[in-house]
């Protein structure tokens, strides 16, 4: 027996037996890393493809061609092998990305919550959108104010008892205050537009020092409104309100007027509007009276006019002031101011 034979037989037995399990191995490893090491432990150059070779040198010249060739021919179809196997997992690792990434076009949209406008500035855009077709522009007013400004040039020195139905947020510097009404900003757009005629409207935030309950706050809006010019009487003031409250309220609306107190009007009046709830029958929203109150308003108090910087004897005007979260609660049907500024979402769903 020849005992080369012999060990070429058991090598190349050990080369088949490798390219099995290599095989086997290789359909195993199912990441980029276990390739790598799987090429390192058979195909590497301390694998065991290469230790089975190196016991060439103990066959003979004729032998060892024989063994290198089926070596080879194992070799070259493990490398193919890896290369299969490498190219199959890249594309399983491809694929799970694109499933990670993808949207799933089958499934519900998510519902949007829309922003709304708070209905104080819903009503204030009302007002403006009014008051604009009748030519009056909005004009700005600071809400710091002086006692000058807030007081005395609306016909109110220290002292007037009429100061008394404004109970007011001082400020640490003497004579600085939160503006009580809108009022001040007559003055300031008096004395901007004089001697030009003047029509505005004057929104914005005021502040009062009052206990708080449902129809009372500490900050609520009103808007102001002003007309200045040559001619201007009460019918016209009468004419402008009542359009007002028909455009704001519908068409038809009946309008009472009051004789009132205002120390920077003369005469000074309140209007009321019918009940645009009960038509006037009396309900709980009116309080039984059919009459909804919607402002206070009067023609420009002489002395006004002539601190705004326009003569009285040639000039005359007229002013109103009414209260849009008021109109927004009985619009809408809320009965607690408190809820404008409690910050909760659920009044803006409800209306
Ligand atoms: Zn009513």
């Amino acid at each position: 027996m020849n005992m080369g034979n012999t060990v070429q037989q058991d090598l190349l037995r050990q080369v088949e037996e490798l390219r099995v399990e290599a095989q086997a191995a290789l359909a195993q490893a199912d990441t980029a890393e276990k390739v790598a090491a799987w090429h390192g432990e058979y195909l590497g150059r301390k694998g065991r493809l290469t230790g089975i070779l190196r016991n060439l040198g103990s066959l003979t010249p004729d032998e060892r061609p024989q063994v290198g060739k089926v070596a080879n021919e194992v070799k070259t179809a493990l490398e193919e092998a890896l290369e299969e196997r490498q190219a199959a997992i890249a594309q399983a690792e491809l694929e799970a990305l694109r499933r990670l990434e993808s949207v799933d076009v089958t499934l519900p949209g998510r519902l949007q919550t829309l922003g709304k406008l708070h209905i104080t500035t819903r009503t204030l855009r009302d007002i403006y959108g009014i008051f604009a077709e009748m030519g009056f522009q909005v004009f700005d007013g600071p809400e710091v104010e002086t006692d000058e400004y807030n007081f005395q040039l609306l016909n109110m020195p220290p002292g007037h008892p009429a100061r008394d139905m404004w109970d007011t947020f001082y400020t640490t510097t003497p004579g600085l205050l939160l503006r009580t009404h809108t009022s001040p900003g007559q003055i300031h757009a008096m004395r901007r537009y004089a001697p030009e005629p003047i029509r505005v409207i004057l929104p914005g935030k005021c502040y009062r020092y009052e206990a708080v309950d449902a129809s009372h706050e500490t900050m609520f809006y009103q808007v102001e409104g002003l007309a200045v010019g040559r001619h201007i009487t009460l019918s016209d003031l009468k004419g402008v309100l009542l359009n007002f409250a028909n455009q704001m309220y519908g068409e038809g609306r009946v309008a009472r007027f009051r004789k009132s107190y205002f120390p920077f009007t003369e005469p000074s009046v309140e209007m009321d509007i019918d009940c645009v709830f009960c038509g006037g029958k009396g309900c709980s929203i009116c309080k039984y009276t059919g009459w909804l109150e919607l402002l206070g308003a009067g023609m420009v108090h002489p002395r006004v006019l002539a601190w705004g910087g326009y003569d009285p004897g040639e000039f005359s005007g007229f002013a109103f002031g009414m209260g849009p979260d008021r109109i927004a609660m009985q619009k809408y049907g809320i009965n607690d101011i408190r809820y404008f500024f409690s910050n909760d979402a659920r009044l803006l769903e409800r209306v």
